[in-house]
């Protein structure tokens, strides 16, 4: 009874078979029409061998690398067609997506991922960005444009949100008796949300999952990868720009080269907190932890000049992960060492909660709009087998990005702004439990603490100056 969306034709082969991995497969089996024969999973970790045997489902028990990655894929895809889907850790998005489109096979990730040791050894903070990682796919798309489609960051953030910016921004426009048909350029994009006034937005998003039992000691405990989330955690933080910025952080860094939509703290964004907000709990502290989407979407709603623009939105993620995550990262800083059980929180031990994530759009004439899917765990689990509700979010994004490479198949290295959202959204939407607009008058002066005096502005209440938690 589900929709077949496409035949892939060759061999499809999903690397790394994680949290995300493991929930995109039935999907992949649910939407798609391929030779199940030619499937086949990359992944080293022991543990999943066995499951992957009982499932009897072809599996390479071992890690890309460097050294191997040509020799093992050029093998499995035999000079293409196919199709490569990367949601590993530790595996180069640019070197594989190279080879894809080398070969011939549609490529999708769902985070610009480097080689292993990138994250921790790689000693200049500047260089350890995610501007940095994104720019080189950015010129490689540049330099090679065009060719077999490759679908660059398609998860639910990165991904997902840069679709529900577009709606968000459509919806602003209808409801301030706008009458706007949506653009069909990057730059009618850019002016369209320059006119409306919108000065910057949120990836803003509230994990509630919990299960039964307290979090153990000595346990990061997570409801995605614990790897992805410490590497990233641990890099600059990192925010899109704004041309509407009365302020400069002290501790901020511009770049010099490449897109300049982005700037960078001398600050792990773990523990960098921002003042946000989401429908569940209205005000609250996210993390500003770097983010693709922050980079991209200021990048492509630039009105002007990429080196003086005109318009610029300020773009960052404004993330509150579930509250296991939270004590986690408070021992792991406080204590200075990684733990040494990592645990990633599965539907049926999740008791309640789910993931509301969103974009907040601000700064226009009705203040500030939460655009965004509130995906209930319970939900999830109903819609789909082996995922919480994170999972579904980014999974189901990863189906609508394949969806959208098997009909554009010679669009080449694309970013998800750049993608027709309304056809994204149409096939990811079932996925999504309510996708909700919701209006606040909530800005950042809003939650302050007034017995201790801080430094804050009262002419612009989205200045970064008052959403950066001192
Ligand atoms: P996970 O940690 O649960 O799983 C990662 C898997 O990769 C593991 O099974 C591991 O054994 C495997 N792996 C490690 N080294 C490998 C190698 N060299 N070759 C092949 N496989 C290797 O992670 P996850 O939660 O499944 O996330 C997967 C990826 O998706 C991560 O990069 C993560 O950052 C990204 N992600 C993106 C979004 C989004 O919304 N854009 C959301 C969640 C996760």
């Amino acid at each position: 009874s589900y929709p077949v969306h496409g035949r892939i034709d060759g061999a499809v082969v999903i690397i790394g078979f994680g949290s995300i991995g493991m929930g995109v497969l039935p999907l992949i089996e649910r939407h798609f029409d391929y030779d199940a024969s030619r499937l086949t999973v990359i992944d080293p970790d022991p543990d999943m061998a066995i499951w992957l045997k009982q499932h009897r489902i072809r599996h390479l028990s071992l890690g890309l690398t460097r050294d191997n990655y040509r020799e093992v894929l050029g093998d499995l895809f035999a000079g293409g067609p196919g199709f490569c889907v990367n949601v590993s850790v530790d595996v180069s998005s640019l070197d594989v997506m190279k080879f894809c489109r080398e070969i011939g096979v549609l490529y999708i990730d769902t985070v610009v991922e480097p080689w292993s040791g990138f994250y921790f050894e790689t000693e200049d903070n500047a260089a350890r960005t995610n501007y940095a990682l994104r720019q080189a796919v950015r010129d490689e798309a540049a330099r090679n444009p065009g060719g077999t489609t490759a679908v660059s960051c398609c998860g639910a953030n990165p991904g997902m949100v840069s679709w529900f910016v577009k709606d968000a921004l459509l919806r602003l426009a209808a409801d301030t008796g706008r009458a706007v048909t949506a653009p069909t350029t990057r730059e009618g994009w850019a002016r369209l949300m320059q006119s409306l006034g919108v000065k910057g937005l949120h990836i803003a998003e509230r994990d509630t999952q919990a299960r039964a039992r307290p979090k153990p000691r000595g346990t990061f405990v997570n409801t995605w990868s614990v790897e992805g989330f410490i590497a990233e955690g641990f890099q600059p933080a990192e925010l899109g720009w704004g041309t509407f910025e009365p302020w400069f952080p002290e501790n901020g860094h511009r770049f010099e080269t490449g897109c300049r939509s982005a700037i960078w703290l001398e600050r792990p964004g773990a523990i960098t907190r921002v003042h946000s907000w989401c429908p569940t709990p209205g005000p609250q502290f996210g993390f500003l932890v770097t983010h693709n989407e922050a980079i991209s979407i200021s990048d492509y709603y630039t009105v002007g000049d990429a080196a003086s623009p005109t318009f610029r939105p300020t773009c960052h993620y404004a993330y509150h992960p579930c509250d296991e995550a939270i004590l986690s990262l408070h021992e792991l800083f406080g204590g200075g060492r990684k733990q040494d059980r990592l645990e990633i929180l599965t539907a049926d031990e999740i008791t309640e909660g789910g993931d509301e994530l969103g974009v907040l759009l601000f700064g226009h004439e009705k203040n500030a709009l939460w655009y965004g899917s509130r995906l209930s765990n319970d939900e999830a689990r109903r819609l789909a087998p082996l995922q919480n509700a994170t999972g579904l979010q980014v999974s189901s994004a990863i189906i609508a990005g394949m969806v959208w490479a098997l009909e554009n198949p010679e669009a080449g290295i694309v970013e998800t702004d750049e993608m027709d959202h309304a056809r994204c959204l149409e096939i990811q939407r079932p996925y999504l439990g309510p996708v909700e607009a919701h209006y606040t008058d909530w800005t950042p002066l809003a939650t302050r603490w007034d017995l201790f005096p801080e430094e804050h502005d009262d002419k612009e209440p989205w200045a970064f100056l008052n959403v950066l938690a001192t």
